[in-house]
């Protein structure tokens, strides 16, 4: 650590690299940053952060994060309760908010099945998706997880759970990344795209679609 001649700054900063990404010279930077603005603009900087951390709450639904009881994908009339998009965690739905194709609504897992990490289904919000496909009229459940074993293993899991109700299980289409070329494309990939290839219609994004 570099010797500072304050404490009130030696303080800030310590706290600053706490931060992902941020090293010291990064937090003495932005410590003297913060020094150099208003104290009243200081101040509305450390309310809204503490504000964030004390009135976060997850929805009781799809657990996503949500200002109120109800997140604003659940409390919006005009998605459709009859989709359900499953994801490990709320980074994923802003994700897939941000793409502005998805009408349904989500559910959060909080994690995926990785018995290396000690994480089971029991970990995870699963029983609560169950409850809602039972209740909730759903017609069928979308998993957006990430390519990877523990990925896979979370699908399979979740979809041997979902077949007592009769609902169509979907997964999102992985394949070659748009832009990407070809002969760069690992095999894997590129494998997985020629066994779950789709009809030519249904590889174009129509972009009426909403
Ligand atoms: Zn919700």
């Amino acid at each position: 650590m570099l010797k500072y001649s304050s404490k009130l700054i030696a303080d800030a900063v310590t706290e600053f690299t706490k931060l992902p990404g941020i090293g010291e010279k990064t937090a003495l930077r932005l410590v003297i940053h913060l020094l150099k603005q208003d104290k009243e603009k200081v101040k509305q900087f450390g309310d809204v952060v503490t504000k964030m951390r004390h009135d976060i709450q997850y929805c009781k639904t799809c657990h996503n994060i949500s200002d109120h009881e109800l997140c604003s994908v659940c409390s919006n009339k005009m998605r459709e309760q009859s989709i359900i998009c499953v994801v490990e965690n709320f980074r994923d739905v802003i994700a897939i908010e941000n793409t502005e194709i998805f009408r349904g609504t989500y559910h959060v897992l909080g994690g995926i099945i990785s018995p290396i990490d000690g994480i089971g289904p029991e970990q995870l919000n699963v029983e609560s998706l169950l409850m809602r496909v039972k209740e909730q009229g759903v017609k069928e459940v979308l998993m957006a997880l990430s390519p990877t074993i523990e990925g896979d293993t979370t699908v399979f899991y979740l979809s041997k759970r979902l077949q007592p109700f009769g609902i169509t299980v979907t997964t999102i289409a992985r394949g070659v990344a748009f832009g990407g070329e070809l002969e760069y494309t690992d095999e894997l990939t590129l494998a997985r795209s020629i066994a779950t290839r789709v009809p030519y219609e249904n590889a174009l994004v129509k972009s009426s679609t909403s």
